[in-house]
């Protein structure tokens, strides 16, 4: 049994003091989890592109001092009152949507959107008083996304946690908080291409790429990359995209292209770009009477969406989803088995590891465009 239960944990974390200046390592003091609270150790954790978005502060409120990061994999060190489905040494990945079991989302089979714990981008502290559960010298830190992984140990809502296998290393289960169960669902539970089927992403980032894999896994026969950089084909490729198309290399739309290489249009579409163009053209590029596009990207808070309604009357259809239609507690587990049964590849999206002490480099990379995913060390 801990000794650390019930009391103020010191250590480690990687406090962002100001909008876009590099993290500073700090001990920060951890206060004991509250009621339907858990206190985890963070083993790893990575970083993906919404935590350099909230640390550049530009298109949002600022929080700060904030503790940011929210791709990770960690044991639980200890519970709060009324938590009953997880205890100390369960292994758990994060999340920063939640699943509170309750409302009508949760009850819902074909929502993850649940009222309590949907992402809050805005909110720095806990739910349950207000408060934040860390400090230095008695001044609080704010929290992030309700998982704030850039820290030895963190405090986050129970409806907040996937309890995993034991056995799922937890240097490559990390990633599946985030960016890749919201590509790979957005394929499996919301495309659902059919085998033989062909299937177009748009964006060859972490997400488009975690899209393409589930094509792969749900047999399609070709799957079209599309993206205005071309360096990312050869990565891509890795994950079983067949074809390639760059907009910029053609004086029509990106669409008509797709249809000509796809005799009418392809089966399925997924968007992973936040360009509206794109979110258009992933439409029109879907076959009539069958064709299913699913837009996974945030578009620019002005952006609007226009296509003839023809299209719809032609039979294309058009869908959106949020993490991938995962509802964090109930599906993730099933996504790390996916990964252990070997059917879900995780290590081609593991192109880079730093020692928490370096926590600044995986900015660097990610800001340079450098890799996929950048695995941060907490012991080390
Ligand atoms: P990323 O920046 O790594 O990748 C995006 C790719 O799209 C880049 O390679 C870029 O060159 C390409 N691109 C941009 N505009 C394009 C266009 N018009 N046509 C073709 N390609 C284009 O981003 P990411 O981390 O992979 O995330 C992708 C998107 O998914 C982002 O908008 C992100 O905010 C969003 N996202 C959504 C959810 C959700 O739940 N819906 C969750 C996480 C991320
Ligand atoms: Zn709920």
């Amino acid at each position: 049994m801990s000794t650390t239960i019930g009391q103020v944990i010191r250590c480690k974390a990687a406090v962002a003091w100001e909008a876009g200046k590099p993290l500073v390592i700090e001990e920060v003091e951890v206060a004991p989890p509250q009621k339907m609270e858990v206190r985890v150790k963070i083993h790893f954790t990575a970083l993906c592109h919404t935590d350099v978005y909230f640390w550049e502060a530009k298109g949002q409120n600022p929080v700060f001092p904030r503790i940011l990061g929210h791709e990770a994999g960690g044991v639980v060190e200890s519970v709060g009152e009324g938590v009953t489905d997880l205890a100390p040494g369960d292994h758990v990945l994060p999340v920063f949507t939640g699943e509170c079991k309750e409302c009508a989302h949760c009850k819902s089979e074909e929502s993850n959107m649940c009222d309590l714990l949907r992402i809050n981008t805005d909110r720095g502290v806990m739910i349950h008083d207000g408060k934040s559960r860390f400090s230095i010298n008695g001044k609080p830190i704010f929290h992030f996304v309700g998982t704030s992984t850039f820290s030895e140990y963190t405090v986050v809502h129970v409806g907040c946690l996937a309890k995993i296998n034991p056995l799922a290393p937890l240097d490559k289960v990390c990633v599946v908080s985030c960016g890749i169960s919201t590509g790979l669902g957005a394929t499996l539970n919301v495309a659902k291409p059919k085998k033989g089927s062909s299937v177009a992403v748009f964006g060859l980032g972490a997400v488009g790429l975690a899209a393409a894999e589930g094509a792969r896994i749900a047999g399609a026969s070709r799957i079209i990359g599309v993206d205005l950089n071309s360096n990312r084909f050869e990565i891509a490729k890795k994950f079983g995209v067949t074809e390639f198309v760059n907009p910029k290399d053609y004086n029509k739309p990106v669409q008509e292209v797709i249809a000509e290489m796809t005799n009418g249009g392809v089966d399925r579409s997924v968007e992973c770009t936040g360009h509206i163009d794109a979110m258009i053209s992933a439409f029109e590029c879907v076959h009539d009477g069958w064709g299913v596009a699913v837009l996974v990207g945030v578009p620019h808070k002005d952006a609007v969406f226009k296509t003839s309604p023809l299209n719809f009357l032609n039979e294309k259809t058009l869908k959106g989803t949020f993490y991938g239609n995962y509802k964090p507690r109930s599906d993730i587990p099933a996504v790390v088995e996916q990964y252990m049964n070997k059917e879900l590849e995780l290590e081609k999206f593991l192109t880079h590891e730093v020692p928490f002490s370096e926590i600044n480099k995986a900015f660097d990379l990610m800001l340079k465009g450098e890799g996929i995913r950048c695995i941060i060390r907490m012991d080390a």
